[in-house]
């Protein structure tokens, strides 16, 4: 099963990627996830991007679809959520290459709607455990006050995106209608998109998801 979770930023891709991970043994491949390890680590890929991620703009088509091809090559899995991946037409083409060159297929595509407003505010207010990535929200879930990850016990490793502000994030949305959207009509025209409510509980979502997925 090869799931596309599709949405813009804040919508809760990665937060529902991390339940499929644990409840369902599928491989989250998140492009975001992987540039910022290469900007962590400051490879010289990791300094192209820099600067480009935290504009809130969209990096090359050509880096993207590289990261996702060496995970392709090198991992198997039962299934694989793209996870920020595919962003544009041109990746959306590979993709589909890429599992053809695999001898899979995609399953599913996912759109997760979220109004704006809830988005602005879903944003700035987010924090991830830097240990184990839980994530926190300061109105539905704070950071625990003893400063312990309640996932993984880690203390005090929380952290904040420094691309979560209003300024990129206008950015980042700009960029999701301008060039994601288009991928809506595209798998919608494919048979390939099923919508669902991202505004609901986590759990709410959560069984959304899952009625998708058991359905397909
Ligand atoms: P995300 O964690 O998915 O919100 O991605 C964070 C940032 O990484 C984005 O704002 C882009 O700058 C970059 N990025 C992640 N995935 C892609 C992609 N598929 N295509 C282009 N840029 C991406």
């Amino acid at each position: 099963m090869n799931l596309i979770l599709l949405g813009p930023p804040g919508a809760g891709k990665g937060t529902q990627a991390r339940f499929l991970v644990e409840e369902r043994g599928m491989v989250q491949l998140s492009t975001g996830d992987m540039l910022r390890a290469a900007k962590d680590s400051g490879t010289e890929m990791g300094q192209i991007v820099a600067d480009v991620m935290a504009r809130g703009a969209l990096v090359t088509d050509e880096i993207v679809i590289g990261l996702i091809r060496e995970q392709l090559e090198t991992v198997e899995a039962s299934g694989f959520i793209f996870d920020g991946f595919p962003r544009t037409l041109a990746q959306a083409d590979a993709l589909n290459d890429l599992l053809a060159e695999k001898g899979q297929a995609l399953d599913a595509v996912i759109e997760m709607e979220v109004d704006d407003e809830a988005l602005v505010a879903r944003i700035t207010a987010r924090a991830t455990c830097g240990a184990c990535g839980e994530v926190y929200n300061d109105n539905t879930k704070p950071i625990p006050a003893d400063g312990k990850c309640t996932n993984c016990g880690a203390e005090n490793q929380f952290k904040r995106r420094a691309d979560d502000n209003e300024e990129s994030l206008r950015t980042r949305l700009m960029e999701y209608y301008k060039k994601t959207s288009p991928l809506i009509g595209y798998y919608y025209a494919k048979g390939q998109l099923s919508k669902i409510d991202g505004l609901g509980s986590m759990d709410g979502v959560k069984a959304a998801i899952a009625g998708v997925l058991d359905n397909t």
